[in-house]
């Protein structure tokens, strides 16, 4: 039976930490890391996790305010408030809340967001540093999924490594992640032809589809680490991308839906914000 990841308790020791680093960082400086929210449209999934951040960050003694804008605002407008946002001395992240309803195309909004507060690693010059090896501000929920990877003591180095899901927000920044780390990765997507023949070949296997039950029992190699990334509603349930029940008596370590993932991109998205400001006011660029 597999060993769960527990993403929750994990999730709230790196809060603590977060939260002795900001008051530090507080006295510092004689003001709080600062993160906008911008939220547009009323999808109450994206409106519940922009509530969800701002209590959150209050919790770590980071200052949020979250710029509303109406569904239908023109992307002038957008990129308006974005620009504002990074002439703003006193905001040290910027948020866009993903999706954006169309047609706001996010490509131009992460293009005109400042590198250095953008917390969720997706504009142009971060996701090239990151793929050069050279990271600064790395996505969130990539950066919560190594740290599950870490917890189970083992080193990545050498492992084969099976991304499912090459979106620029999950996949392939988990992909540059596990390199890094010295795992031999395979990215499979929607073309990929006989999924389950490499999936039955990884040691290490992220599942970022938001499929319910993409992966098997079947899928997953004796002793694999399992790490499900989809979220996908169903009524009042949240489910994976991973049939939880069948692949425990598989897998040698997996994360559940709810409680695995999820935590872990918040509790990263407060770290990139402290470290967002100290990129800022004490020139950390590493
Ligand atoms: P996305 O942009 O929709 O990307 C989905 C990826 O899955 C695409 O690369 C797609 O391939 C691939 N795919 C679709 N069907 C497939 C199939 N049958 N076999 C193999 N690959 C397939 O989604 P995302 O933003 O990466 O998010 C993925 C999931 O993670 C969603 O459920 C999302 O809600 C969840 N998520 C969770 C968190 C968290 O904190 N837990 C954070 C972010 C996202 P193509 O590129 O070929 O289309």
């Amino acid at each position: 039976m597999a060993e769960v990841l527990d993403g929750r308790a994990l999730a709230a020791r790196i809060r603590q930490a977060v939260r002795e680093e900001v008051a530090a960082f507080t006295e510092r400086h004689g003001l709080a890391p600062c993160l906008a929210a911008i939220l547009v449209g009323d999808d109450p999934a994206s409106s519940l996790y922009v509530q969800n951040k701002a209590k959150a960050a209050a919790q770590v003694g980071i200052r949020s305010e979250t710029f509303h804008l109406p569904a239908g605002t023109p992307q002038e407008e957008v990129l308006r408030l974005v620009e504002e946002l990074n002439r703003r001395e006193d905001v040290h992240g910027i948020l866009p809340q993903m999706p954006l309803p169309e047609p706001l195309d996010p490509e131009v909004v992460f293009e005109r967001l400042d590198p250095r507060k953008d917390v969720d690693g997706l504009s142009p010059d971060n996701a090239g540093r990151l793929a050069l090896g050279r990271p600064r501000l790395v996505p969130c929920t990539p950066l919560g999924i190594l740290a599950l990877l870490q917890q189970t003591g083992r080193s990545l180095a050498g492992t084969h490594a099976v991304v499912v899901g090459r979106s620029n927000l999950v996949g392939k920044p988990t992909a540059h992640l596990l390199l890094a780390e010295h795992a031999t990765v395979t990215l499979c997507h929607s073309r990929t032809r006989d999924l389950a023949r490499h999936t039955r070949d990884a040691d290490v296997l992220v599942a970022a589809v938001g499929r319910p039950h993409l992966v098997t029992a079947d899928m997953v190699k004796p002793g694999a680490v399992v790490v499900d990334v989809g979220i996908t509603r169903d009524g009042g349930r949240v489910v994976g991308d991973v049939d939880f029940d069948a692949v425990r008596d598989v897998a040698g370590w997996i994360t559940p839906v709810p409680g695995g993932v999820g935590p872990m991109t918040v509790a990263m998205l407060l770290r990139n914000t402290l470290r967002a400001a100290r990129i800022q006011l004490e020139g950390e660029d590493r």
